[in-house]
């Protein structure tokens, strides 16, 4: 786990570190009671662990491993590190063992993957050319929930479905920000704002509320079915919509997403417009 989109002020992604691989329930809400209550033991099981001893710091490791070994995984290929806990008094989940929290450059090298590896890895989101914006969405939405922007931020599929056009979370990212600052919009686009905001929070809790959500890892391997346009069946894997659905589920879904496309051109060149009023030479011809 490194840093930008991983950690956003008192956000963090962490999904990487295999927090929510371990499989501890369906009902969301208890679920994540548990989590909370294994991070909070990690961390103060960690807090008594003398750091300039090696030995110690794999006694924690080996210790903890072995205490939540009995929790089943959703992948069983993927690792749950238990150097994963609380960094900050504000509840930030964070690595233990991060150069950052600990003021040692190489102490992640007594974890599973090693310090490389820990600081190189970046996922698919993490990578994507709207990462940052992507991940200001997240923020304004989220603002107190950590595990809400924890699972969205690794969910590439969720990504990918809006990013087909490939500056959606830009122009998302804009247009809350300025939504935000009050600045000198018309009617009509007034309303495309809220439009915006209630349909992408509509879509950001339905994403929420399916299984896949609750199991993110971020190696999720479904990037071949993303690979065209976004289709019925993009709409049926990420948002779990069966196709016993009632018909007509998925063709309301479809038709918000193309409004979508819609409202992001009249955004461009409302912001076209603004830029070329104030004599911005970048505003597109
Ligand atoms: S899953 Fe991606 S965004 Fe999340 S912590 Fe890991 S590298 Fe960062
Ligand atoms: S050592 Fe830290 S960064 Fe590496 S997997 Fe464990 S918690 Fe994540």
């Amino acid at each position: 786990m490194s840093a930008g989109c991983c950690q956003q002020n008192e956000h963090s992604c962490v999904s990487c570190c295999g927090l929510f691989n371990l499989n501890v329930g369906e009902n969301q809400e208890r679920a994540r009671r548990i989590r909370q209550s294994i991070l909070m033991e990690r961390t103060r099981g960690f807090a008594g662990v003398d750091l300039d001893e090696p030995e110690e710091i794999l006694a924690f490791r080996s210790n903890q491993e072995h205490k939540e070994a009995g929790i089943e995984r959703h992948d069983p290929e993927t690792y749950v590190c238990p150097f994963l806990g609380y960094v900050s008094l504000e509840g930030r989940m964070g690595c233990m063992l991060h150069p950052r929290v600990t003021g040692r450059p190489r102490l992640q090298n007594h974890s599973f993957y090693g310090h490389s590896i820990c600081q190189a890895y970046d996922c698919v989101n993490k990578d994507a050319p709207d990462a940052v914006a992507y991940s200001e969405v997240l923020t304004h939405f989220f603002p107190a929930h950590h595990e809400h922007y924890a699972r969205l931020m690794a969910d590439h599929a969720f990504y990918r479905l809006f990013a087909v056009k490939s500056d959606f979370w830009e122009v998302m990212a804009d247009l809350l920000r300025e939504s935000r600052e009050q600045k000198d919009y018309n009617v009509s686009f007034n309303n495309n704002v809220q439009y915006a905001r209630r349909a992408l929070r509509f879509f950001l809790l339905l994403r929420l509320a399916t299984n896949a959500s609750a199991a993110m890892t971020s190696f999720e391997i479904l990037m071949h079915s993303f690979q065209t346009p976004r289709t019925a069946i993009d709409l049926q894997q990420v948002f779990g919509v069966s196709l016993m659905h009632p018909v007509g589920y998925s063709e309301r879904l479809t038709r918000c997403l193309l409004r979508f496309e819609r409202l992001q051109t009249s955004v461009k060149l409302r912001h076209n417009l603004v830029a070329s009023e104030s004599g911005n030479p970048h505003a597109e011809q």
